[in-house]
């Protein structure tokens, strides 16, 4: 086992971790114990709590990472017969319109720029156009660039025309206030290791108890079947299959925290100053967002990549991990770009670390400007 200290993780996922949240994963669950039956309730009742569904909604924990629970949701809650309209600005976006065509889901997208959310006014028209869409799907935040998409206006847009809404939220659930009470969605998807701030392992949806109730036997896979899924933690409170039970216990700890922190907004105020710190401090070595700060999540940041020629990417990677920081080594957008996270157990003081990192990065690479 490694024995050098954990890197901060400055990526969209997985992130740092609290202590008390690896902690909770030193003790062993039996996956039928009442101990861990009474576990997988709480977790449940709380993340549908976070997004004020408790009236409407139920959660539906899924055992993988967050790209099962959108098959699952998906596979799930879409009809074979009748078309899905897709809402692209990024990678995630183009995946769920792939995910759709490979299970045989009928489906359109309505693509914009990496730096252009999708417009309500033209997704209304567009619905009005096509009565055979029953149901839109947005990416809340697209962590391909960071761009932080319309939801509320998608939402309303969309309950208008009276079709269904499925929002990926993985990179903002946690951190970006949602509340289902206002905001008619049918199905909420997250993950544990995200901005909630667990260990990776455990997809989560919130589904409306009325759709997914009408969902029985549409799902085209077993083991990503959300129907089944939630029958079963009816009927006896346990999961289906093998449970991730180290990662619930860990995820149940993470909420302790997120509650300690004040809850969605205590969490999102600390994000939004990491992110505000990563901004100053990377443009006064010269580096330039892809986003208007007016579009840009305080989830993570996408910066042009360098213009000067002594810049390598694969250098200055090296560079800010040798300084204890890890950056996501690829780039997802279509322009040329890197990427840095501002969410996870990271504050105000790792930021600025993160920035003198980067200085110092590039001042051992003979540059003195990350300008594009
Ligand atoms: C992280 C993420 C996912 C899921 O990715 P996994 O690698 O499967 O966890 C899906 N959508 C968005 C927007 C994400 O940020």
């Amino acid at each position: 086992m490694s024995k050098a200290p954990s890197p901060l993780l400055l990526t969209p996922g997985p992130l740092t971790t609290a202590l008390e949240t690896r902690a909770a994963m030193q003790r062993d669950y039996g996956s039928r114990d009442a101990a861990f039956i009474a576990l997988t309730r709480r977790v449940r009742e709380r993340v549908v709590a976070l997004a004020r569904g408790e009236a409407t909604h139920v959660g539906v924990p899924l055992q993988g990472s967050g790209t099962y629970a959108v098959e699952a949701t998906l596979g799930t809650l879409l009809d074979a017969t009748r078309k899905t309209l897709v809402l692209i600005n990024g990678a995630y976006g183009k995946r769920i319109e792939r995910i759709c065509r490979l299970i045989g889901r009928p489906c359109d997208s309505y693509e914009t720029a990496e730096s252009t959310p999708p417009d309500p006014a033209e997704l209304g028209q567009r619905l009005r156009a096509d009565p055979s869409i029953a149901d839109v799907v947005l990416v809340h935040c697209e962590t391909t660039s960071g761009i932080l998409n319309p939801l509320e206006a998608i939402a309303t847009t969309v309950a208008a025309e009276g079709r269904g809404l499925i929002v990926d939220a993985m990179s903002s659930f946690g951190a970006i206030p949602i509340d289902l009470r206002r905001t008619p969605i049918d199905a909420l998807i997250a993950s544990s290791n995200k901005c909630l701030e667990g260990v990776p392992g455990i997809g989560l949806v919130l589904v409306s108890r009325a759709r997914l109730e009408a969902s029985a036997g549409k799902c085209h896979s077993l083991s990503l079947d959300l129907h089944e899924q939630w029958r079963g933690f009816e009927a006896n409170g346990q999961w289906r299959f093998t449970p991730p039970t180290h990662g619930l216990a860990a995820l149940d700890a993470a909420l302790d925290g997120l509650d300690a922190e004040g809850g969605v907004a205590g969490r999102f105020a600390r994000y939004r100053e990491n992110c505000q710190i990563l901004l100053r401090g990377m443009a006064a070595l010269g580096a330039a967002p892809l986003l208007a700060e007016t579009l840009q999540a305080p989830i993570i940041v996408t910066f042009r990549m360098p213009a000067d020629p002594a810049f390598r990417f694969e250098r200055f990677y090296d560079e800010l991990g040798r300084r204890g920081f890890l950056i996501y080594p690829g780039k997802l957008t279509g322009v040329e770009s890197f990427r840095v996270g501002c969410i996870g157990q990271v504050r105000a003081a790792d930021m600025e670390g993160f920035v003198a990192a980067a200085r110092d990065a590039i001042t051992a690479m003979g540059i003195s400007s990350l300008a594009p």
